[in-house]
């Protein structure tokens, strides 16, 4: 049980990617604090969970508002005594092409993508600091490294992750706290299940391992820079994509 009574806190831990890490973590040892936008938006992942023999807190709240970070964090360390991980996970899309791109899509994207990580990292920031140790990860996309037409929004903000994550590995390092980016590729959730067939088809084309990725494909990378095999990794963004971004 390489995450034994390690306490982590996940945004966007109600379905897809985010579901699937808390699970994850938590079959690995680790007591699970999960948010979501409503509360009974979390019932499946408490489940899944306690099947797995896990512990879990579920939370509520809009990454978007400071509040909801500072109230969180406050409810882990109420709980649980403290936090020693967060996974900076939930994220929406506005998408559209930029010659219509409202600054109402580009502002709202920014703010919950990139405001929302920066919001919960700056919770953790202080009692991590005080335990001298922490695993952060960021929650980004492979887009953000090579762009994508109609997600000119949604690629500033999860390229923004990876200036954050860096100054942050170089502030919070000699306080043995690690920050890092998680890149995924095309993943199977509710995020890409609207695209038409044919793109879906063009994508997978594209990937070298020939599949579309899953979400346990992400939590396995997310459970290696949290646990003790990423205990020297900082301030980096791992790609998880089936090789789609190599052209
Ligand atoms: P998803 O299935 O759409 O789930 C999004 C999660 O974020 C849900 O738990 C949702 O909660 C939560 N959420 C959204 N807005 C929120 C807000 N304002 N406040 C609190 N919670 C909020 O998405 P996903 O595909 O699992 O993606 C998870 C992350 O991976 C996102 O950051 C996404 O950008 C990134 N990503 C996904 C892919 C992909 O191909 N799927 C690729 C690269 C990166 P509710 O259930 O309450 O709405």
């Amino acid at each position: 049980m390489e995450l034994q009574e390690q306490r982590f806190l996940v945004t966007g831990a109600s379905r897809g990617i985010g579901q699937a890490i808390a699970v994850d973590l938590a079959a690995h040892g680790a007591k699970v604090a999960g948010l979501a936008t409503r509360l009974e938006n979390l019932a499946a992942t408490a489940q899944a969970v306690e099947a797995a023999g896990g512990v879990f807190l579920p939370l509520a709240g809009d990454i978007a508002d400071p509040q909801t970070a500072n109230a969180a964090v406050a409810a882990v360390i109420a709980e649980w005594g403290g936090v020693d991980g967060l996974v900076a996970n939930a994220g929406i899309t506005r998408d559209g092409l930029l010659i219509r791109m409202s600054a109402e899509d580009f502002a709202s994207v920014l703010a919950t993508n990139l405001g929302g990580a920066f919001h919960f990292l700056k919770a953790v920031t202080r009692p991590m600091m005080k335990a001298r140790s922490g695993r952060v990860v960021l929650i980004g996309s492979v887009v953000a490294c090579v762009g994508n037409p109609g997600k000119a929004n949604y690629c500033a903000a999860k390229a923004g992750l990876h200036g954050l994550a860096r100054s942050a590995a170089l502030e919070l390092g000699s306080r043995g706290i690690t920050v890092n980016v998680v890149a995924p590729g095309f993943i199977e959730t509710d995020m890409t299940s609207g695209l038409p067939e044919a793109a879906r088809e063009a994508m997978t084309a594209k990937i070298a391992l020939g599949r579309p990725g899953s979400p346990a494909d992400v939590a396995g990378a997310v459970r290696f820079l949290a646990g003790p095999a990423g205990a020297y990794v900082t301030g980096q963004v791992l790609v998880v994509d089936g090789g789609l971004s190599l052209g």
